[in-house]
Parts: C-alpha cells; structure tokens; sequence
C-alpha cells in the first residue's frame, strides 16, 4: 500500500499546536507519516532577547514540539512579519512540497487575524497546485510529481475573521484522545507563555488552547475536544469528492452537515 502523508503548514512556531496537532496526531494513528513546518522562525516573539537569540530559543522549543507529536520537523524558511505571498517563498515552499508529497495539507484559514496567517495559507494552497507542474520550478530543485492532494483549512484564531465573523468549520475533528499530547506539545513553546502575556493578553496560552479546542468540542456536539476544519475546492487537486481526512478518521471525524447545505445554496 502506496505511504501515506499528512503536512501542517502553518506561520509562526506554536500555531499548529493551536489549530491542527489534534488531527495531525488522529492521522498519525490513522497511520499517516506526519510533517511539521513551520514557514516563519518566530524571531520576533520577545520582548527580552533580540531577534538572533529568540529564533534560536524558538527553534529549540519547535523541535521539541514536533517530537513530542512525533512528526518530522521542517526548518522554517523566512522571519516573522516577513510571510509574503513572493516567488522566493513560493519555489522554497513547493521544493518542500514535491519532497514531502503530501496527500493531506493542512494549513491557516483564508481569513485570519493577521496576514503571516493568510499568506500562509496561500503559499500552502499554490504550493500544493504546483506539485506536478515540470515548468514551475523549486528552489531547491525537485521533480514535479503526478499525485492528489487534498487541502484543508484549520480554524482562525479565536474562530473569527479578520472582520470579527464568526467563522464555522465544515467538519470537526475529535481530538480528545490525544489532547494531552497535544497540550504537552504547546507547552514546549516555553518562551511564548510570558511574550503572549504581554503582546496579547492571554492570560496563559495553554489556557486558550484548551478554551478554542473545548468551545470546537461543544459546537459539534459530539466530542468534548475538537478542531474544526474546512476543505479547499478540489479543481488542480484531487477528485471532487476526495476527503482523505474524513475516510482515514472515520468516527472521529464528524461532517457539519448545515455547513454543507448552505454550500449547495
Ligand atoms: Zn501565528
């Protein structure tokens, strides 16, 4: 049976922890080889040691994290604030992309509180479109591959826009199983509990995990923790009704059927 692999692409060091190490971790059971990357270095994450420094303590702590998750880790390409939807960015992320060959991409919601987030999310989604595309070319160079792939879109932070809508997931992923993983996962950003203090006021990060992850759980009224996700139209990537994520979580992974009515409409 042909290897099967799941990838979250997310912005900063500690965001997958928020929003998609739930169902990396189900995938993982499932039997997924998963991947983590993260595409900006978190540089900018502190107010007591400079950029240099905090990249370095931030790399520490995402190396940490991945292992506790138990996926491969993939450096960063870029800095904080630095995420823009360029061409350098692009061919580094598509190289990793053709190395990588994911079936399933999970990356940031195409609206979020802020634009590392969103360009994320749209570097994910034109990465994964060039996989197989000979005449586009990666930095590193890699051979364009001839494989499906589906894309899904986590939840935006605090599960709104940018203009403050609620936003609501297509499916809902049970991630109580292994949120205590999870959990320890987050907590190996250990430099992020006192900067997330001060620049956003949660009052402590584990604490909003739990919130979002809790608050997911009850919307579904299924499980007690969840992470929501909603999947990208499948034109350039796969069949049109491929849904890797619900066929390999089966139980686990429970449709909001009201989000796929008011599609139809
Ligand atoms: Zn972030």
């Amino acid at each position: 049976m042909a290897k099967k692999v799941a990838i979250a692409i997310a912005a900063h060091p500690d965001d997958i922890e928020f929003y998609m190490a739930g169902t990396l971790l189900q995938l993982k059971k499932a039997g997924y080889e998963i991947h983590y990357l993260n595409l900006a270095s978190g540089n900018c994450g502190s107010l007591e040691y400079n950029g240099a420094t905090t990249r370095s303590i931030r790399n520490t702590e995402a190396r940490a994290a991945a292992k506790v998750l138990g996926a491969e880790f993939h450096p960063g390409i870029t800095d904080d604030l630095e995420i823009f939807y360029n061409l350098e960015l692009l061919r580094a992320l598509a190289a990793i992309i053709r190395e990588v060959k994911p079936n399933i991409v999970l990356t940031h919601s195409p609206q979020d509180y802020m634009e590392d987030h969103t360009n994320t999310c749209r570097l994910a989604v034109t990465a994964a479109f060039a996989r197989g595309m000979t005449n586009f070319k990666t930095v590193p160079s890699k051979p364009a591959g001839d494989y499906d792939v589906t894309v899904y879109h986590a939840m935006p932070h605090s599960l709104r826009d940018g203009l403050r809508k609620r936003v609501v997931p297509g499916m809902f992923v049970n991630t109580s199983q292994v949120h205590k993983i999870k959990h320890e996962a987050l907590a190996a950003h250990k430099s992020q509990r006192a900067w997330l203090d001060v620049s956003q006021g949660l009052n402590s990060y584990l604490l909003k995990m739990e919130d979002i992850s809790l608050e997911l759980g009850r919307m579904s009224k299924s499980f007690k923790h969840a992470e929501g996700w909603r999947r990208h139209l499948h034109f350039g990537f796969c069949a049109a009704d491929a849904d890797p994520l619900k066929e390999s979580l089966g139980k686990n992974c429970l449709i909001n059927e009201t989000y796929e009515r008011e599609l139809e409409n």
